[in-house]
């Protein structure tokens, strides 16, 4: 491996000016800024510039240039990513921004090919034009775009029906380490001719190329929507109930969100919402349902699913949501704990998944850890219990100095990450590895995954050039 190049000769960036222009190629300190400081402040990175290709021709042209000269590229999308991804390390920083083209869509086919730098709102909207849906829904649709959400195999809140971004991949077009484009846009639903080869890209982070377009599954567009908010006593009853929901609702079900009531209490403090019950209760349950058919049963099916739940004690109270303003207002109690959790001082953030028969335990125990570490310790675990995905935060204690708290993290992280291993689970369920969990990744996976991943990494990117400082590279 060469050693990599940070500071390129002025004929680097004088080829790179004269091809891309000044829209695709900056230095200005100003506007490079927001592209090395990840946007909560956590991380601050070095870029010598800011290249912004406005196709995958100039994309293939910036590649080859940093490949002659050693130039690290990092990939850049929405810069909504939670660990640190898009930070560059010295180099380039590679933003498809301008990439923003639909190339095609094909109602029959349900597929449609966008470019990478294309929002998954404006994906949403453009399948909604065509009469169908591109289900991948998560809280920062409208900035996350295409070419990061495949990098990071992201999920959001309809993964239990429709599978994370990598079950919704059909095709990639990726600029390769060595400059070479990989045409891999097919749109089909069977493939078996040798290896599939989009799987390496979906989840890598850009450290095995630059994602320029994709061809993406979209579904049929639901016709009947039931939203349910319901409170129980605990995680444990919580995953009884949704054991229930899915023998009773199969494929209908689509969403199986839980939150206990201390981010109820911080969404109600520090938002506009309201307490939709009379009470606080120990635990909350957002459960979806859908029909891509005009349904009027389904809400007599909820309402005889929730009785039986509350006769046999594993739900207290329940609410069906009797209009689209009431369904947001559930919805918001919901999307609206990250930010609550913010205003409410610092928060220690792991976003960790455990198999759902360990869930409940893996809590129990997790809490004791982490209290025995530390008192005074306020929890915030929630998500996407249904996909086994827990967002294990913890919020500052009040008397304690923000800093002295956030110093606590590396150590918060040793303690949550054990207790996953413990119980079975993965370190890294959504947001991916990044800066932020480099270390622990290599403390958590057997040597074998280990080689096979660095094997990987070498045979794509020889040079070491993508992304470097990620994952484990
Ligand atoms: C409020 C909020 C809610 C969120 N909710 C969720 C959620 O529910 N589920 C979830 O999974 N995530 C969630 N996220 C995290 C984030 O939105 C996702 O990780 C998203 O996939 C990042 O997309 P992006 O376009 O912003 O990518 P970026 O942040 O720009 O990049 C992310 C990673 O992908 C790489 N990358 C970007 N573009 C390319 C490309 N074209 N080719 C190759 N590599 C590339 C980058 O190098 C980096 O490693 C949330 C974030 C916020 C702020």
């Amino acid at each position: 491996v060469k050693q990599h190049n940070t500071s390129p000769a002025p004929e680097f960036f004088e080829k790179l000016a004269a091809r891309l222009g000044p829209s695709g190629f900056i230095t200005d300190p100003d506007r490079l800024e927001p592209h090395l400081l990840e946007w909560r402040g956590l991380w601050r990175g070095q870029a010598c510039a800011l290249v912004r290709p406005l196709n995958v021709e100039e994309a293939c042209f910036v590649v080859e240039a940093c490949r002659d000269d050693h130039v690290p590229i990092t990939p850049q999308a929405g810069r909504t990513g939670l660990v640190g991804g898009g930070v560059p390390q010295g180099g380039i920083a590679l933003s498809v921004e301008r990439m923003k083209s639909v190339r095609s869509v094909d109602a029959l086919n349900a597929s449609l090919v966008v470019e990478a730098g294309i929002t998954v709102r404006t994906v949403q909207d453009t399948a909604e034009a065509a009469g169908l849906l591109f289900p991948l829904s998560l809280a920062s649709e409208e900035s996350a775009c295409i070419g990061g959400v495949i990098a990071t195999n992201a999920g959001g809140v309809q993964v239990l029906r429709y599978g994370n971004m990598r079950d919704l991949v059909l095709g990639l077009e990726v600029v390769l380490p060595d400059g070479q484009l990989w045409s891999g846009l097919k749109s089909l639903r069977k493939d078996n001719a040798g290896y599939d080869l989009k799987q390496l890209f979906i989840g890598a982070e850009g450290t095995l190329g630059l994602i320029t377009a994709a061809s993406l599954k979209l579904y049929p567009r639901p016709k009947t929507t039931q939203t349910m908010l319901v409170s129980c006593a605990n995680a444990h009853l919580a995953l009884n109930v949704f054991n229930a929901a899915r023998a009773w609702f199969g494929e209908t079900l689509s969403a199986f969100e839980y939150w206990p009531q201390f981010a109820t209490e911080l969404v109600i403090r520090h938002s506009k919402a309201s307490n939709p019950f009379d009470h606080f209760y120990p635990a909350y349950i957002l459960i979806e349902v859908i029909s891509a058919r005009n349904d009027p049963a389904l809400q007599e099916e909820c309402e005889l699913f929730l009785q039986g739940m509350i006769e046999k004690t594993l739900l207290i109270d329940a609410l069906i949501a009797q209009s689209e303003v009431q369904r947001q207002a559930f919805w918001h109690l919901r999307e609206a704990i990250s930010e609550a959790q913010s205003k409410e001082g610092a928060s220690i953030k792991h976003d960790v998944s455990v198999p759902l028969s360990n869930i409940a335990e893996f809590l129990e125990k997790t809490q004791a850890a982490c209290s025995d570490f530390h008192p005074g310790l306020r929890f915030c675990a929630f998500g996407h219990l249904g996909d086994g995905n827990i967002h294990f935060n913890i919020s500052q204690p009040p008397e304690m100095e923000r800093a002295r708290f956030l110093d606590l993290w590396p150590s918060f992280s040793v303690i949550v990450h054990d207790c996953v291993s413990a119980y079975n689970g993965s370190i890294a369920a959504e947001h991916g590895v990044g800066l932020l969990k480099k270390d622990e990744l290599e403390r958590h996976t057997d040597p074998v995954s280990l080689n096979l991943m660095r094997t990987l990494k070498k045979a794509f990117d020889p040079q070491g050039i993508f992304n470097p400082g990620k994952i484990l590279f």
